[in-house]
């Protein structure tokens, strides 16, 4: 590994004597490193969109357009603001994520009623793009699960509609539910897209880390999606696995934990149909 800095603080410590302090910064100089690369991404993220639409507004300003033209300008300019709203949003609920702990205090969801919204979210945005891929989703099982309904849904729409974004038209996503012998579920999205190289794989969930980079904004992506499924599931105690084979596809898996499931009672279980 790489050497350990060391601060040396002498502190004034009774009369006449010295007590020697010292501390690790590696740590306090890795956290700047990464506040510094954050802000800059940030800014990155906002200007491009910004510069997008200056220039568009410039000309519609400068040029006579007829009114076609107009409207296409004022849809790529609508497209740009979009862009920049998910940026935000996505930024807020990261800050949320970090910034404060899972509430305390059991709120049960039946799986079956996290499925149904990430099965109907995959299927417009597929639609949305006009991909015509081959969308499967298997039942959940029957059974609750104890956690914030809004950042759980998050994390596995974000997985789905990663598949659906990264998958070539024609290509096939897989959703499937499983219950475990240790009693834990699994969530798992299967995709046919392009794969994931392993070396990329460990720095996957960073903040703004894509493999390519225009790809990811091709699809609207803001880099932040899976940096968000990373905190939803350490929040719910869950783990997240990724397996990924260039040129064949890729398996995001999210495990919940035992503690957190329980088997949903008959209401809920007509409530959610
Ligand atoms: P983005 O908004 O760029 O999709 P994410 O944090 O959701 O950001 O994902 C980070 C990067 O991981 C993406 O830019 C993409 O390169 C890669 N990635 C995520 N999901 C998939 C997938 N299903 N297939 C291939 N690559 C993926």
């Amino acid at each position: 590994g790489r050497p350990m800095k060391v601060a040396v603080h002498l502190h004034p410590y009774g009369e006449g004597r010295k007590l020697l302090l010292t501390r690790d910064i590696t740590g306090v100089e890795q956290a700047e490193v990464m506040r510094r690369d954050f802000v800059a991404n940030v800014s990155h993220e906002i200007r491009t969109p910004l510069t997008v639409l200056t220039g568009f507004v410039e000309t519609l300003q400068s040029l006579p357009l007829s009114a076609d033209e107009q409207s296409r300008y004022l849809a790529l300019m609508a497209q740009q603001a979009h862009r920049m709203q998910t940026l935000v949003s996505d930024l807020l609920t990261l800050s949320r994520l970090e910034g404060s702990p899972l509430p305390g205090g059991a709120e049960w969801t039946p799986l079956a009623l996290l499925a149904a919204q990430c099965e109907q979210e995959g299927r417009a945005l597929s639609d949305v793009l006009g991909k015509a891929q081959q969308l499967h989703f298997g039942t959940a099982p029957p059974f609750e699960i104890a956690g914030s309904v809004s950042e759980l849904l998050s994390a596995l729409t974000n997985l789905v509609s990663n598949a659906v974004r990264y998958t070539p038209a024609g290509g096939a996503i897989n959703v499937e539910w499983t219950v475990l012998p240790d009693n834990r579920i699994e969530f798992c999205v299967r995709d046919t897209g392009p794969g994931i190289a392993p070396q990329h794989l460990p720095r996957l969930t960073e903040r703004f880390y894509r493999v390519d980079r225009s790809r990811s904004r091709e699809t609207g992506g803001t880099g932040l999606g899976l940096a968000i499924v990373k905190h939803v599931v350490q929040r719910h105690g869950a783990e997240l696995h990724i397996d990924s084979v260039v040129g064949t596809g890729s398996a995001f898996t999210i495990v919940f934990p035992a503690v957190r499931l329980r088997p949903a009672t008959v209401e809920s279980r007509t409530a959610a149909l």
